[in-house]
Parts: C-alpha cells; sequence; structure tokens
C-alpha cells in the first residue's frame, strides 16, 4: 500500500473503495451495477437520501438549510454563488487568500461589483490576512476556509454582518464549524470528501430569490433544491462514494473525533519539519493548515533526492504545487497517522544522510 499525500483527489479510505467497487459489479445484491440503475430508483434515491442525512447529521446542519449535490466542480460555485446571491448593480466582498481565492472573485465580477476586502497576494499568500473590516453593504463575504495550494488555512472564522460564502473544499469535515454562521458552504468533493465529480453545496434557504435575475434551471439552487438534486441525472456513483465516505466518517465518531486526529496529525508533522535543519515550512505558524502541509527543503539541491527516498519509502504525491515549489503533504481525513510517521521517518532519515 502507498502512502498517498496526493492534494487531489485526495485519498479515499481503504474500505470505502472496496466497497465502491463491489458496487460497481452488484450493488447491494440487485444483480445490478449501481453504475446502470435509475437515479429515480428506490435504491438510488435511498442513497441521495442517506447522503443528504448524513452531511446533516455530521455538520449539525440547522432548520432552514438545504443541502445539495451538484456536478460542475468548486469552480463551477465560483459564478453560481454570485449568481445565486448578488443582486443586479449589488457588490460582493472578497478575502483574497490564494489561486481559488482569486479565480472565485473573478467569477463574481460577471455578476457586479467586487470588493477585496483584503489579500496576502504579496507575500505569495503564505499567510491569512486579518486586518480588515467586512462592508456592512456587499452581499455577502466570500472566504476559502483552507488555501490547499499554499497550506494556510483560517483557524477563525470572520465576524461578518454580512453573510458568509465559504469555500470549505479542501477542509470540509475536518474540523466542526458552526453552518449558522455560513450563508453558503460549497465544497469540490475530490479533496476531502468523496471522488471527483460531485460538489456539495449547503445553502441558508431564506438568502434566495432575491438577486432581480432570471436564472437558468441548471444554475439556480432554488431549482435544484425544489428538484432534490435530481433536476437532471445527478452524479450517481461520486453521491454514492461520498456516502460511503460520510458513513465511514460517522463510524470514526464523526468530525469531533476526526478533528482531534487532524490536528495530533498536523502537530506531529510541523514539529518534525521545525526540528530538521534541512526543511522549513512555508506558511505562517499561527495560520498553518492542518490538511496541506507545504514546506521546502533549506538546499533546493535537496528536492530531487528527497522525493527519490520518498519514493522509495512509498510516499507519492508529495511534490509542491508549482506555484509554491517544495513539498505539500495532504494529510486529510483518510490518510492515516501511519503514513505521517512514514513520512517523518524519511525526513529524518535524510537529514542524518545528509549531514
Ligand atoms: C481544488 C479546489 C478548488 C477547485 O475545485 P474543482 O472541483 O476542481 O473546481 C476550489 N477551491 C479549493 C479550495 C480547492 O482546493
Amino acid at each position: 500500500m502507498k502512502h498517498n499525500f496526493g492534494a487531489g483527489p485526495g485519498i479515499l479510505p481503504h474500505e470505502v473503495l472496496k466497497q465502491a467497487a463491489e458496487a460497481v459489479v452488484d450493488f447491494n445484491g440487485t444483480g445490478l451495477s449501481l453504475l446502470e440503475i435509475s437515479h429515480r430508483s428506490p435504491e438510488f434515491e435511498a442513497v441521495l437520501n442517506e447522503a443528504v442525512s448524513l452531511v446533516k447529521e455530521l455538520f449539525s446542519v440547522p432548520e432552514g438549510y438545504s443541502v445539495l449535490f451538484l456536478q460542475g466542480g468548486a469552480s463551477t460555485q465560483f459564478a453560481l454563488a454570485p449568481y445565486n446571491l448578488l443582486p443586479e448593480g449589488g457588490k460582493a466582498a472578497y478575502l483574497e487568500t490564494g489561486v481559488w481565492a482569486n479565480k472565485a472573485l473573478k467569477e463574481a465580477k460577471f455578476f457586479g461589483d467586487v470588493e477585496i476586502v483584503a489579500t496576502s497576494k504579496e507575500s505569495n499568500f503564505t499567510y491569512i490576512p486579518k486586518d480588515y473590516t467586512v462592508p456592512a453593504d456587499a452581499a455577502y463575504f466570500h472566504i476559502t476556509s483552507n488555501n490547499t495550494i499554499y497550506g494556510t488555512q483560517l483557524h477563525q472564522f470572520p465576524k461578518s454582518p454580512i453573510p458568509v460564502v465559504c469555500d470549505m473544499s479542501s477542509d470540509i469535515f475536518s474540523r466542526t464549524v458552526n453552518v449558522a454562521d455560513f450563508g453558503l458552504i460549497y465544497a469540490g468533493a475530490q479533496k476531502n470528501m468523496g471522488p471527483a465529480g460531485v460538489t456539495l453545496v449547503i445553502v441558508k434557504d431564506d438568502l434566495l430569490g432575491k438577486t432581480g435575475r432570471k436564472i437558468p434551471a441548471m444554475f439556480n439552487y432554488q431549482v435544484q433544491i425544489e428538484g432534490g438534486s435530481m433536476y437532471n441525472t445527478p452524479p450517481c456513483f461520486a453521491i454514492y462514494v461520498s456516502m460511503l465516505t460520510l458513513k465511514w466518517l460517522k463510524a470514526k465518531g464523526g468530525v469531533p473525533a476526526i478533528e482531534l486526529e487532524n490536528n495530533a496529525k498536523a502537530k506531529v508533522l510541523y514539529d518534525a519539519i521545525d526540528s530538521n535543519p534541512l526543511f522549513k515550512a512555508v506558511a505562517a505558524p499561527e495560520d498553518r493548515s492542518h490538511m496541506n502541509v507545504c514546506f521546502v527543503a533549506e538546499n533546493p539541491e535537496h528536492e530531487k533526492p528527497f522525493l527519490k527516498l520518498c519514493d522509495e519509502k512509498g510516499i507519492v504525491g508529495l511534490k509542491g504545487h508549482r506555484s509554491v515549489g517544495g513539498f505539500r503533504a495532504s494529510i486529510y481525513n483518510a490518510l492515516p497517522i501511519e503514513s505521517v510517521n512514514v513520512l517523518i521517518e524519511a525526513m529524518n532519515e535524510f537529514a542524518e544522510k545528509n549531514k
């Protein structure tokens, strides 16, 4: 077995993969593949219903919110959030904490004015800006809870006089959040909750229908809510695998339990980096992500041989994003602490060899 530190699509629990593989051949003893049954069949409707209730249960989603499973990835939500929430002639506020946040605000410009309340662009997004005021006259405030590429994370969500829209693609279900503090949460599944092909949306119902603009059906949250995520054929298999992953998470004790594990994994890894003379963490210490741990070699010439050593130990997906360089260890929910320990051993062994 490999130690999969890839940033996305990311690691899934092994038992989930086994169950998913079975369902492709014979789904729950029906004699049919999950891939060839109607999305309107009672069997699949049960899958979708269970996925929705697991999201509600694991995240304690309050009354007045809808849970949707849509297609198009988080990148489509960059456009759908303003399409559905930003009134004609209105303004939206954005916190620019990386490439994904920047892509989100660019899409919003198609629908209205955008105010960037703060940015950490000048430092290549190594920290989360904290000194800013959220304008009360904007329709919403958009944030990215975890910046996958730079390894920074909002450990405290901002106080905001306006609804908060949050891209949680790379840390959804990794820690407890108070859903009532948000107007809209969205996440591409393929980082921390399932395979590629489905996007989770949690939206506060009473924010909808206020833009004064006509919205085509597929892009309209209200239409998707009324259709129960089945206005058209949903991504059945991706929803099924996400449902299995959420079930796995529930069996582990849910979000509070995984949060403790995630904190422990992050702590041992950052401690190992901080105490190793050959490596250096990239993000500002107070903003370090518990999902994507970005670090570099003090000596750039050590990069290749270290990756080679990792390869020999079955460590994969460790190469950093091209805009940051170095290494990125993505330690998502499904990555066991044993894999983190193998990485730490590799770092120590490398330091020993290169004294
Ligand atoms: C990966 C990622 C995205 C893009 O997701 P797609 O589903 O590929 O569109 C957006 N935001 C964040 C924070 C991500 O990590």
